[in-house]
């Protein structure tokens, strides 16, 4: 039998209204594209480490390696309380047996790649990775992951399946029906 591919996503991409302002950030086409063949499994790391929804958003500050999270006018650190909530739910996705993550990019928790740091200069380079995303990639180095802005090139978004169906054939151990009906589709 096989076990459904369980693709984890940053909630805001499903249009779940969690953002620091009460809004989403619904990408209708990943949506579409992946609907019919994959069991989301949404996670918002602000949210679910117990900030409020709508908050003061947050940036990445200090070393690119070894970021802080702080509010940008306040200027409260959650990095302790991010990094404690996170240890948790790897655990609890680990048992769940994701085939991968869409992480939504630039976001100082959830952004995968290039997400600003800023310095006390206040300079900002783009060399940072969101804390949770970071820890996700530290704990599964194998699992495909990517951002809805690269998956929105569709030879990204092919290889993407590509590296999702290998996982879910690890896991079940034969090809997924879904397979071939989604390469179809590019
Ligand atoms: S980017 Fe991540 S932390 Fe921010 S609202 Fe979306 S899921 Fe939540």
């Amino acid at each position: 039998m096989n076990t459904p591919l369980r693709l984890g996503i940053s909630a805001c991409l499903l249009g779940e209204k969690v953002r620091y302002d009460g809004g989403h950030k619904l990408d209708r086409s990943l949506k579409e594209a992946f609907d019919r063949y994959v069991e989301w499994v949404p996670v918002c790391p602000e949210v679910e480490c117990g900030l409020s929804v709508p908050r003061e958003p947050m940036r990445l500050v200090g070393d690119p390696a070894t970021p802080r999270l702080v509010t940008e006018v306040s200027g409260v650190d959650h990095t302790e309380r991010m990094h404690r909530w996170t240890q948790k739910k790897l655990s609890s996705l680990e048992k769940m047996g994701l085939c991968g993550f869409v992480f939504k990019s630039r976001s100082p928790s959830s952004g995968l790649r290039r997400v600003k740091v800023y310095s006390g200069l206040g300079e900002a380079p783009r060399l940072g990775r969101g804390l949770f995303a970071a820890a996700f990639v530290e704990r599964f180095p194998h699992l495909p992951v990517e951002d809805e802005e690269r998956l929105a090139d569709p030879k990204v978004r092919e290889n993407f399946i590509e590296r999702l169906f290998v996982v879910g054939r690890q896991h079940s151990l034969s090809p997924h029906p879904a397979e071939s009906m989604l390469r179809n589709r590019w």
